[in-house]
């Protein structure tokens, strides 16, 4: 019997979990939360949708092929009648400048997007469709939404839920390997779960194990405000413009989100409450004058984030075999910790890329075919942060 030992469920944990499982792998799911989806997972609704871009980059092939995983995964969440919130309400992007409407312009003009993925609307119809007066045009992606991630993270573990047993309020303070096996040890030496494969899928918080201490990843705070909504208030879409702003779901509406790396604050700050009211009004011009300022409430998460904003998704790199002053070699080549996996670094995005990623993931271990295209493989490869030249060029110094 295949069997996988999982730290962390949040969407990174619970996707990969959920993949494999369905391969009929049997999981071992650890969190020192009480329940699935309490870190960056745990916010009422985060946005669905793509990124494109004019030269149609890597990161916008990701989130467009992640975008096409998610909405699939979700519809097939939903017709198994699983537990998951989301709304297919369409999300708006608008133009932050007359600059960016020209360039979103030309992106829906040469990439020609099949009917209903997305298109330019101009400001009158973006208007309309936000119920409110707004700045400019943008891109509509009527497949688009807002999705619960929380929620998401309990179908993905409700879905084969007898091939999962989870290990919630318990935190991993080491991992080692003995005789092929990886061994999760709690704070009292004591051995939580062992297992032939270990995927690391905590966040920001891999990084305090030693195998995976060479990883350059970080955690960026992020404030979400909750204001008060009236049912079936504008907007009744989801509208982005350097922030976002949900429907209502539950009388409340999400704008957000601050972004701030290492910083650790958990606590909610009036300051970044503010700087949430000031970006809406960017977003909808004046919405924000009927809020009261007073209590406002929100969450604060940490999202896990790499230095090129691409995701990690793949097996660890073995750093300590690798010798930093002779050049590295091809990614195919690089030694690898046996069995050692990570999904993590989603960033931002961690709704548009989990159902992706945990497919991903899945493939790389089982040696199924995988979902994307090879370069793109590559560029999500933990292992890429140990190629010669990498960090320099990343820092822009070389
Ligand atoms: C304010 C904000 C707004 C966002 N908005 C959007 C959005 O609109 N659209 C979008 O796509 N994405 C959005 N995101 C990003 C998305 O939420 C994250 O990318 C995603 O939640 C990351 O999932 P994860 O599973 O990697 O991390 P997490 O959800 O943080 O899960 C990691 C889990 O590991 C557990 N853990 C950590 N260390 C240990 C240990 N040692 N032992 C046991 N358990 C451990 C934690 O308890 C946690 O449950 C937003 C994030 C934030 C913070």
């Amino acid at each position: 019997m295949n069997h996988a030992i999982v730290i962390g469920a949040g969407l990174a944990g619970s996707s990969a979990a959920e993949r494999l499982a369905a391969r009929g792998w049997t999981i071992t799911l650890i969190d020192r939360a009480s329940a699935p989806g309490q870190g960056a997972s745990g916010n009422l609704a985060g946005v669905l949708r793509p990124l494109p871009s004019l030269d149609n980059n890597r990161l916008a092939r990701l989130t467009a092929a992640g975008f096409r995983h998610a909405r699939k995964h979700l519809a097939a969440l939903t017709a198994a009648r699983l537990p998951l919130r989301w709304g297919q309400t369409g999300v708006l992007h608008l133009a932050r400048d007359d600059r960016h409407a020209t360039t979103q312009q030309q992106v829906a003009a040469t990439q020609q997007p099949a009917a209903g993925e997305f298109c330019f609307v101009d400001r009158e119809r973006a208007r309309q469709l936000a119920g409110w007066p707004v700045a400019s045009g943008g891109w509509w992606f009527p497949d688009g939404g807002w999705v619960d991630p929380a929620s998401l993270c309990r179908a993905n573990l409700a879905r084969h839920a007898a091939a999962i047993t989870a290990h919630y309020g318990c935190e991993v303070a080491q991992i080692e390997r003995h005789a092929d096996l990886w061994q999760a040890y709690d704070a009292g030496g004591t051995v939580i779960a062992a297992a032939p494969v270990l995927i690391l899928a905590n966040a920001s918080d891999a990084k305090r194990f030693a195998p995976a201490a060479h990883l350059p990843l970080r955690a960026a705070r992020g404030q979400v405000s909750h204001l008060p909504a009236a049912s079936g208030s504008p907007p009744g879409i989801v509208v982005c413009r350097l922030g976002y702003v949900t429907p209502a779901i539950d009388g409340l509406r999400c704008a957000g989100a601050t972004f701030a790396v290492d910083d650790e604050q958990t606590e909610l700050r009036d300051a970044d409450h503010a700087e949430n009211l000031a970006r809406l009004d960017f977003i909808l011009p004046g919405y924000s004058k009927a809020i009261g300022r007073g209590e406002l409430a929100g969450r604060v998460g940490f999202r896990p984030l790499s230095p090129d904003r691409l995701p990690m998704i793949g097996a660890v790199a073995d750093a300590a075999a690798i010798d930093p002053a002779r050049p590295s070699r091809p990614l195919a080549e690089m030694p690898r910790l046996p069995g050692l996996y990570l999904v993590n670094g989603f960033g931002a995005r961690g709704i548009v890329w989990s159902a992706l990623a945990g497919e991903l993931l899945a493939c790389l271990i089982t040696g199924a075919p995988l979902p994307v295209a090879e370069d793109l493989v590559g560029a999500v490869d933990p292992g890429r942060f140990l190629m010669r030249g990498r960090n320099r060029r990343l820092r822009g110094d070389g």
